[in-house]
């Protein structure tokens, strides 16, 4: 399933907006674009929020640091100051209000994207993987799983539904959120198929380890892969 990466751009000059937009499209992000202050706050209190807002300081309803300051009673989302001129580089620097980088214009996009990524790369360290999620493999490219070394024999909706567990470990997915997420080219699936294929899941899992049994049955709830 893909996730928009949704970045906020703040900026009252539009052909600056344009620029940045169409950088952030490029490397995959989704812009979302206001002019106005009170329109930054109210995007990103969405839910869920962009992950990172581009801020110009000079903004026409409020300036951009008020709008960061403001921003920092409800949320520690990254900010990227855009700033015009050096006297306001020096109240970023020298304000403490949770500014994470800035640029100045003008600016090349492409570098603001790359030091967005930097940024957004600090924020998430790669989660440690689960003892129950290490003993698997997932070869999307060959559409495959591999369960302790061996590679297990699966029908095209059983490597779905086994890599849909494997992507949210000790989550609790109902069987309705397994029917849209696996059997999305078959509406009318009923709830006693997923329940089918968990058991014919289950029983290729024991072929490899007899004892093996990570899915783990949450009754009148779903599924969810044990940890
Ligand atoms: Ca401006």
């Amino acid at each position: 399933m893909h996730i928009p990466q949704t970045i906020l751009i703040v900026e009252d000059e539009q052909a600056i907006a344009d620029s940045i937009a169409y950088a952030l499209r490029t490397e995959g992000f989704t812009p979302l674009h206001v002019t106005l202050g009170e329109q930054a706050l109210a995007a990103m209190r969405a839910a869920p929020p962009p992950l990172l807002a581009v801020l110009d300081i000079g903004l026409p309803d409020m300036s951009g640091l008020e709008v960061c300051r403001r921003l920092r009673r409800f949320s520690d989302a990254p900010v990227m100051f855009l700033t015009a001129r050096s006297d306001e580089i020096d109240r970023v620097v020298g304000l403490e209000i949770g500014a994470d980088d800035y640029v100045t214009k003008p600016f090349s996009p492409r570098e603001l994207v790359a030091r967005i990524r930097v940024i957004l790369r600090r924020m998430t360290p790669p989660a440690p993987r689960p003892a129950a999620v290490a003993a698997f493999e997932v070869r999307p490219l060959e559409a495959r799983i591999l369960f302790r070394g061996q590679p297990l024999d699966l029908t095209r909706y059983e490597y779905l539904l086994l890599k849909t567990l494997l992507e949210h470990p000790a989550h609790v997915l109902s069987r309705a959120q397994l029917m849209d997420r696996v059997w999305t080219d078959a509406p009318e699936t009923l709830e006693r198929t997923v329940d089918a294929h968990v058991k014919s899941l289950r029983a290729k899992l024991r072929l490899v380890d007899a004892g093996a049994d990570p899915i783990l049955t949450h009754r009148g709830m779903g599924y969810s892969l044990a940890l």
